[in-house]
């Protein structure tokens, strides 16, 4: 057996296919170990209402049943005539919450998470704080190679043209089609029935994860327990995640602090045979021992047979040191001809997605910059032409 050094693998960037990150709440905590700037942590659904100190407004709304979660909350007021002025007020109550977190001054989990992955690959974000566009925006002052965001649920941080679908910044900021301000995006509340079509902006988001998820490499799954109120949401995932043209090589990840068999029963229908792995921490994920190259790593283990000495993140850097560790990474990925592998014939090829699919316009902050031409999925301006280019992709 073939052991690969730390720079061997550097060097080979071979997997033109996306490696798909999915957030929940979970993760959001994970970046905060010891809370925001101001020493805040992100709150879960089940201590939402105490930690938003909502209490006194459904008491003056005549709530007189206030459960613990959030969920259970939501669902029982959304659609009542009694309580139509008071879901407003709620919703602006979260809104203004979850607007005020701020991220350290340094590196975080979601700065390393944004470093891990490159241009081509995605991060769907059930999670309304603003922390990881905050990451995103200070790392892309550095580095323009970041992944593309996607937000399942709307984001406090996003606004949107609401006459030009795939213009998104922040709010205020001007569209670059019509000058207009962007607005808010909506936030999707936790009720079963979800209504992912009313708006535009996240049925557009949805539609992305969906194509993403049909081309992707790898698929990890961070700190989001897929409530009872996602069910239908989950479903969406899962009939995309089937339906990748290459399901039986891919490989499923989880990071989740709960035991192993929970994780395993809740995502059991993700996993391809043994194609999958739990982990407590992100930094013993995939992503946090061979950043940048999570896809040539299960590639080289799973089809090459070799043995990898790890590559972790170096989760203590500050951030000009981690830049500078970044480096060779950087310039392998940047090179011209880039090295890949030379793998015999005989063993399968490594997937290189020839698919450029149209995934919606693109602009803003969050979009992947151009640049790899067609080894990545790109977000095309313009609308009504989702175009699946023809793939390449050999099958084994
Ligand atoms: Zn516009």
């Amino acid at each position: 057996m073939t052991i690969v050094l730390v720079s061997d693998q550097r060097e080979r960037v071979g997997i033109g296919r996306p490696h798909v990150v999915l957030l929940g709440a979970g993760a959001s905590l994970a970046a905060l170990p010891n809370g925001d700037k101001r020493g805040v942590k992100p709150p879960l659904m089940t201590n939402f209402i105490s930690t938003l100190g909502l209490e006194p407004l459904l008491r003056d709304h005549g709530v007189k049943h206030i459960p613990d979660n959030f969920e259970a909350l939501y669902s029982s007021l959304h659609g009542k005539p009694e309580y139509q002025s008071l879901l407003p007020e709620l919703e602006q109550r979260v809104y203004e919450y979850f607007a005020a977190f701020e991220l350290p001054d340094t590196p975080t989990l979601y700065d390393h998470l944004l470093l891990s992955l490159r241009e081509q690959d995605f991060i769907a974000t059930f999670n309304w704080d603003p922390l990881l566009v905050q990451a995103y925006i200070r790392n892309r002052k550095v580095l323009r190679e970041l992944p593309t965001m996607l937000f399942l649920h709307g984001s406090v941080a996003v606004g949107h043209c609401p006459d030009h679908l795939g213009k998104v910044g922040p709010v205020g900021f001007r569209c670059p089609e019509c000058r207009n301000g962007f607005v808010r995006t909506p936030l999707l509340f936790p009720v079963e029935k979800k209504e992912y079509s009313a708006s535009p902006f996240i049925a557009r988001e949805w539609e992305a994860v969906r194509l993403v998820l049909k081309d992707a490499y790898m698929f990890t799954v961070f700190g989001y327990s897929a409530p009872k109120s996602d069910v239908e949401a989950v479903a969406l995932l899962h009939g995309a995640w089937d339906s990748n043209s290459s399901r039986e090589f891919l490989e499923t990840e989880v990071i989740d602090v709960k035991p192993k068999e929970e994780v395993e029963a809740t995502w059991e229908p993700f996993f391809f045979s043994h194609h999958y792995s739990v982990h407590s921490s992100f930094y013993d994920s995939t992503l946090g021992t061979h950043p940048r190259r999570s896809g040539e790593a299960v590639f080289r283990r799973t089809m090459l047979c070799e043995w990898l000495e790890q590559d972790p993140f170096p989760k203590h850097l500050d951030f000009p040191a981690l830049y500078d560790w970044l480096q060779p990474f950087l310039a392998a990925e940047r090179a011209p001809n880039r090295k890949g592998f030379d793998a015999p014939e005989s063993v399968v090829t490594p997937p290189s997605s020839a698919s450029a699919e149209a995934v919606g316009g693109a602009s803003g902050p969050r979009r992947a910059a151009p640049g790899s031409g067609g080894r990545r999925i790109t977000r095309r301006h313009g609308e009504g032409g989702r175009t699946r280019g023809r793939s390449k992709r050999r099958r084994g």
